[in-house]
C-alpha cells in the first residue's frame, strides 16, 4: 500500500542476508513463532514508552492506553500487528531492521559453515527476532512513528526479504509501529482469528500489555421478520492474553509452560530453561525476583564482555535490560527479572553502581541463584550434570569473586577424580569426603594441563598404592579456583605436587622408620645431584611418594602451582624466579643404579636424563631437547652393546 510514499532502496547488512536465508529455510517447521517475536517487540516498545514517559508525560500525546492490536484482512491476505509504543525514527529503523545489532549474533553468523543442514541446528541457539516475519510472509511492511514526533515524521520500510529493503517517509496519524505481513499463499491459516488467539495464549500470555485480536461474528437478525433480514457482522476486539506481568502472579497459578514462554521472551534463548526460582520478598528489602538457569550455554558465554544481567523493573515499570549490577560475573548465565519496590523510578545505570540497596539485592539474588542450583543438584542429578557441563567453568570463578559465598559454591562444584575411570566431572566434594577413611584429614588434588597428564602424574603413585582418592583438575581455571577455596567441610584442600608429602596417619610407624634408613643410604647421592643441577632445582631429597617413577619435581609450599605458573607465563606475565625441589625414588632401579655408578660421565648423563624426565612427567617441556635425545641414544647404544 501507500503508493504516495517515495522510497529508496537500501541493502541489508551481509549478516542479515545470511540470517534471512537460514531462517526461512530452517525454522519452517516451527513457523508460528513469528507471532511471538513480533508481539515481544511490540511489548518491549510499550515498556520503553512507559519508561521514557516517566520523565516526560507529553510523550503519550493523549493516548496512554497501551495495547497491541492484531488484525487480519482476508481479502488482501495480510496480518497486521500494531502497537502504540515508542516507535522508531528513520535512523533507528535502518539500524534495527537492516543490521544485526547484537554483536554476539553477528559473531555467531561469521562462524557459520555455509552448510544449511549444520547451520540450521545452530540457529536454534539464539533468538530470531523481527526477521522471523519472513518465515511466513513474502513481503513485510513497517509503518512507524517515534513517540513525541509529528504525524509527518512517519517512516515506511518494506522488504521481500532478499537482500534489499525500501525506505521512505510517510504521514502517520498514530504513534508506534504497525507491521503488515503479506502472508505466503500456503500460510493463510494465520488469517484465522481463532488460530491467532490460540497462538497468543500459547506464546504471549505473559505479555503485560493487552493483546487484542480482531474477530468478526455473524449475528442472526432478531425480531418478528428475522427470517427475511440479512444477518449482521459484528466486529469485536477480543483480549487474548492475561496481560499481567507473570512475576506478579502467584506461583501456584503459573504453569511450567508459562514460565518457559516467559523465559524465552526475556532470554532470546531458543531452548528451554533448566530450572527457575520465583520469589516475593517483603522486609528490609521489598522485591520480586524470577530467575532462570538456561539449559544450554550461549556460544559467547566465556566472553566476559558479553552483555548479561537481569531485566530491571521498579514498581512494575520496566527500567532497563541487562542490569548487570544485580548478578555477579560468575553467575552471568542466570537470566531473569528483578522488580524492586525500594529503588527510585529515576534510577540510572550510573546510580546502580553505587547504590546500597542494589548491592544488598545483588547479595540476596546471588544467594537465591546458588540455592536454586543446590536444589537442582539434589532433585535431579542428570539435569544438574548437564548444567555443570555447560556452566561449571563459569561457576568456578565464584570463590575468587565472592568469598562470602565460597561455602555455598563449594557444594556445587564437580570434579573428575581417580575414583572414576573417565574424565567426567561428576564428583562433589561431599562425595569425596564421604569416601575418605578415618585417617585421612585432607582433600587431595592435582592440577595439570590435561586430564591425561593429571592422570599420568608420578605424584599419584603413592595415592594409587594406598587407595586414596585424588581430584584430577585440568581446566585452566582450576588452580585459581583452588587457591581461593582452601578448605571444604573443615578439611584443607591439598595440592599433592606441592611441598613435602606428609600423609599423616595414612602411613604407619614401621614404614616411616624404614624410609629413614633408606634415606641415609642415599644422602651422598642427593648432595651430588643437587650440585649438578644447582641452576635448575632448589634442593634434592628422597621421597616415598613414587612407586613407578624414578623422580618428580615438587613446587615449594608457598610457591605458585605449576599449572598456574604456566598459564601466567603464557600470558606474558613476569614471575618471581622460584625453583622446584627434585625428589628421587630410592626404590627405583635407575636411582639405585645411579647410586652405585662409578663412571662419572655416565653418572652425569643419568642425572640429566632423570631430571628431564621429571620435567616431562610434570607437564613441562624439556630444557634441552637435543641434549636429551643424544644422552638417551648414547645410553641405549651402551645397553645394546653390552647385550651382544
Ligand atoms: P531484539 O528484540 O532481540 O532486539 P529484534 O530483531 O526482535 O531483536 O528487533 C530488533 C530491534 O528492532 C529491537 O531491538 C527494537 O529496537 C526494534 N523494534 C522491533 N520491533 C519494534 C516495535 N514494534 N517498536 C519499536 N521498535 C521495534
Ligand atoms: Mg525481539
Amino acid at each position: 500500500m501507500s503508493a504516495t510514499v517515495q522510497t529508496e532502496k537500501r541493502e541489508f547488512q551481509t549478516e542479515v542476508k545470511q540470517l534471512l536465508h537460514l531462517m526461512v529455510h530452517s525454522l519452517y517447521s516451527n513457523k508460528e513463532i513469528f507471532l511471538r517475536e513480533l508481539i515481544s517487540n511490540a511489548s518491549d516498545a510499550a515498556d520503553k514508552l512507559k519508561y521514557t514517559a516517566l520523565q516526560d508525560d507529553n510523550l503519550y500525546q493523549g493516548d496512554s492506553n497501551l495495547a497491541i492490536h492484531i488484525e487480519a484482512d482476508k481479502e488482501a491476505g495480510t496480518l497486521t500487528i500494531r502497537d502504540n509504543g515508542i516507535g522508531m525514527n528513520q535512523e533507528e529503523v535502518i539500524a534495527n531492521l537492516g543490521t544485526i545489532a547484537r554483536s554476539g549474533t553477528a559473531e555467531f553468523l561469521k562462524n557459520l559453515s555455509g552448510d544449511d543442514k549444520k547451520d540450521s541446528s545452530l540457529i536454534g541457539q539464539f533468538g530470531v527476532g523481527f526477521y522471523s516475519a519472513f518465515i511466513v510472509a513474502d513481503r513485510v511492511e513497517v509503518f512507524t512513528r517515534k513517540a513525541g514526533t509529528d504525524a509527518s515524521a512517519g517512516v515506511y520500510w518494506a522488504s521481500t526479504g532478499d537482500g534489499e529493503f525500501d525506505l521512505g517517509e510517510t504521514e502517520l496519524e498514530q504513534r508506534g509501529t504497525r507491521i503488515v505481513l503479506h502472508l505466503r499463499d500456503d500460510e493463510k491459516e494465520f488469517l484465522d482469528a481463532w488460530k491467532v488467539k490460540g497462538l497468543v495464549r500459547k506464546y504471549s500470555d505473559h505479555i503485560a500489555v493487552p493483546v487484542l485480536v480482531k474477530d468478526e461474528k455473524t449475528v442472526p437478525a432478531e425480531g418478528d421478520d428475522a427470517e427475511n433480514k440479512e444477518p449482521t457482522t459484528e466486529i469485536t476486539w477480543d483480549q487474548a492474553n492475561t496481560a499481567t506481568a507473570i512475576w506478579t502472579r502467584s506461583k501456584g497459578d503459573i504453569s511450567d509452560e508459562e514460565y518457559q514462554e516467559f523465559y524465552r521472551h526475556i532470554s532470546h534463548d531458543f531452548g528451554p530453561a533448566s530450572t527457575w526460582s520465583h520469589n516475593r520478598v517483603e522486609g528490609s528489602l521489598d522485591y520480586t525476583s524470577l530467575l532462570f538457569v538456561p539449559e544450554k550455554a550461549p556460544f559467547d558465554m566465556f566472553n566476559r564482555e558479553q552483555s548479561h544481567g537481569l531485566k530491571l523493573y521498579v514498581q512494575r515499570v520496566f527500567i532497563m535490560d541487562e542490569a548487570e549490577q544485580f548478578m555477579p560475573m560468575y553467575l552471568r548465565f542466570i537470566k531473569g527479572v528483578i522488580d524492586s519496590n525500594d529503588l527510585s523510578l529515576n534510577i540510572s545505570r550510573e546510580i546502580l553502581q553505587q547504590d546500597k540497596t542494589v548491592s544488598a539485592l545483588k547479595a540476596a539474588l546471588s544467594k537465591r541463584a546458588l540455592s536454586m542450583l543446590d536444589k537442582l543438584a539434589k532433585s535431579d542429578a542428570e539435569k544438574y550434570q548437564s548444567f555443570w557441563d555447560n556452566f561449571g567453568n563459569v561457576l568456578k570463578e565464584g570463590p575468587a569473586e565472592d568469598a562470602k559465598s565460597s561455602d555455598a559454591i563449594a557444594k556445587l562444584l564437580r570434579f573428575a577424580t581417580t575414583h572414576n575411570d573417565n574424565a567426567v566431572q561428576n564428583v562433589s566434594l561431599s562425595d569425596y569426603v564421604e569416601r575418605m577413611s578415618a585417617e585421612q584429614n585432607e582433600i587431595y588434588y592435582i592440577a595439570a594441563d590435561s586430564h591425561q597428564n593429571a592422570l599420568g602424574s608420578p605424584h599419584l603413585e603413592i595415592f594409587r598404592k594406598k587407595g586414596i582418592e585424588v581430584l584430577l583438575l585440568s581446566d585452566r581455571i582450576d588452580d585459581w579456583l583452588m587457591s581461593h577455596l582452601n578448605e571444604f567441610d573443615g578439611k584443607p584442600l591439598r595440592d599433592i605436587a606441592k611441598g613435602e608429602l606428609d600423609l599423616g596417619k595414612l602411613e604407619d610407624e614401621t614404614e616411616k622408620l624404614q624410609q629413614k634408613e633408606t634415606d641415609k643410604a642415599f644422602e651422598a647421592l642427593t648432595l651430588k645431584i643437587a650440585e649438578v643441577l644447582k641452576d635448575d632445582v632448589e634442593s634434592v631429597r628422597t621421597t616415598h611418594r613414587l612407586t613407578d617413577s624414578p623422580a618428580c619435581l615438587v613446587v615449594q609450599n608457598h610457591d605458585m602451582g605449576a599449572q598456574m605458573r604456566r598459564i601466567l607465563e603464557a600470558a606474558g606475565q613476569s614471575l618471581p624466579d622460584t625453583k622446584p625441589v627434585l625428589e628421587i625414588n630410592p626404590e627405583h632401579p635407575l636411582v639405585q643404579r645411579l647410586n652405585s655408578e662409578s663412571n662419572e660421565s655416565r653418572s652425569a648423563d643419568l642425572i640429566s636424563v632423570i631430571h628431564e624426565q621429571a620435567r616431562l612427567a610434570g607437564g613441562d617441556a624439556l630444557k634441552d631437547a637435543a641434549g636429551y635425545v643424544r644422552k638417551i641414544n648414547k645410553l641405549l647404544l651402551e645397553l645394546s652393546s653390552t647385550e651382544k
